[in-house]
């Protein structure tokens, strides 16, 4: 892998408004893995695509309709057939994270990479998607030198508010591999 400007080269980039600057001078040192499904348990890209383009088109569905207002994003999505797309530079702050709070330190987007899994809580994932998490998990601790211990889910910075990527996520089989 390469990244030009905070954008890997060779992927499908989907470019979301929904970023800003990180603080000056903060370091990237957290990567935060989620899990989002739209409709939740539904496996269809391109709500997720249109989500993070506040474009979603709520008339769907009473759960689209629900987040239709919301302005977030991710980094990068691995989709449910382990393809990796991304929607903001590494190099600006995406907004994935919400309330956190990371080892005393507040607002984790300032200072996190959001990887986003196709997924939910109650499913498992699939291997492709476990194998394109570790190509681009190990890319991103050699590019921005960041601790394997300072991978972490959702669950652990917002626990209380966020369950992902929840139980089925195999994080012996993605620790392992690093
Ligand atoms: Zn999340």
């Amino acid at each position: 892998m390469i990244a030009r400007n905070g954008i890997i080269e060779g992927i499908e980039f989907c470019p979301s408004p929904n970023f800003d600057n990180r603080p000056k001078n903060e370091e990237i040192d957290l990567i935060v893995i989620h899990a989002i499904s739209l409709p939740p348990k539904n496996y269809d890209t391109q709500l997720i695509r249109d989500f993070f383009s506040n474009k979603l088109n709520p008339q769907r569905d009473h759960f689209l309709e629900s987040i239709a207002g919301l302005k977030v994003s991710s980094h990068f999505l691995v989709t449910r057939h382990g393809e990796l797309l991304q929607f903001v530079s590494m190099e600006k702050r995406a907004w994935h994270a919400g309330v956190s709070e990371f080892k005393e330190r507040k607002n984790c987007n300032d200072f996190s990479i959001g990887v986003e899994l196709e997924g939910c809580d109650e499913e498992l994932f699939e291997i492709s998607q476990y194998e394109c998490l570790i190509e681009l998990l190990k890319f991103l601790i050699i590019e921005y030198k960041i601790s394997p211990n300072n991978i972490v889910g959702h669950s652990e910075i917002a626990p209380g508010r966020k369950t992902d990527p929840g139980p089925n996520f195999d994080w012996n089989l993605v620790k392992s591999a690093l």
